[in-house]
């Protein structure tokens, strides 16, 4: 095409055709993810209802963040993170098919600052780990929740056995919940408080 456009104008120049949009803060709606267990596959659906139901029971809040997220969302996630706490350069930074991103503003400072944006949109500013190109999520095998209570509950684990949790904290990270969800198969994420909502069906 471009030969063709030469021949018809050859003393004119032609300018640079790019179809990418520059990143930042938008590009979070994009390529949406879930944050329905009904988007979880099979078995590990079942699991994570079970666990949430014994929860709820017992009294306690969980607010489910994320469930499956598509491989192109964990491109945006993977490179905005990796650009404000790596500092990894930014013509270095693979395409992927689909998602027609330009990482690379006028200046440095500018592709920083819309990485960061986007970061924050993506929710992932607390994220101790970098986020992976793949994950459980991508295949409905992991879910992101918040979870908290006051005082002490007792939970039914999957073998129906009644758990008083007396302990702290009282969230996610507690050694006590952690155990209970193992009962139901649903796992805590291996790499602990560096990524807090995060459970799974293998740990990862
Ligand atoms: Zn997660």
């Amino acid at each position: 095409m471009a030969a063709v456009q030469s021949i018809l104008k050859p003393n004119k120049a032609l300018p640079i055709q790019s179809n990418k949009e520059l990143s930042g803060a938008h590009w979070a709606k994009r390529f949406a993810g879930s944050n329905s267990t009904r988007d979880l596959s099979g078995t590990f659906r079942h699991a994570v209802d079970d666990f949430i139901y014994a929860m709820t029971e017992a009294g306690i809040d969980v607010v489910v963040d994320a469930t499956y997220r598509p491989t192109k969302r964990l491109y945006l996630m993977h490179w905005s993170w990796r650009i404000v706490n790596d500092g990894t350069d930014l013509a270095k930074i693979p395409a992927m098919a689909g998602v027609d991103i330009e990482w690379e503003h006028p200046t440095k400072a500018e592709s920083i600052k819309a990485a960061a944006d986007l970061v924050a949109a993506l929710s992932i500013k607390r994220l101790r780990t970098r986020p992976a190109l793949k994950s459980q999520h991508n295949l409905g095998l992991a879910i992101d929740m918040a979870i908290s209570w006051q005082g002490t509950v007792v939970v039914k684990d999957a073998k129906g056995r009644l758990v008083k949790i007396d302990t702290t904290p009282r969230t996610g990270m507690n050694r006590q919940l952690i155990a209970i969800g193992a009962s139901y198969c649903v796992k805590k994420y291996y790499g602990g408080s560096k990524d807090v909502p995060h459970w799974s069906n293998n740990g990862h």
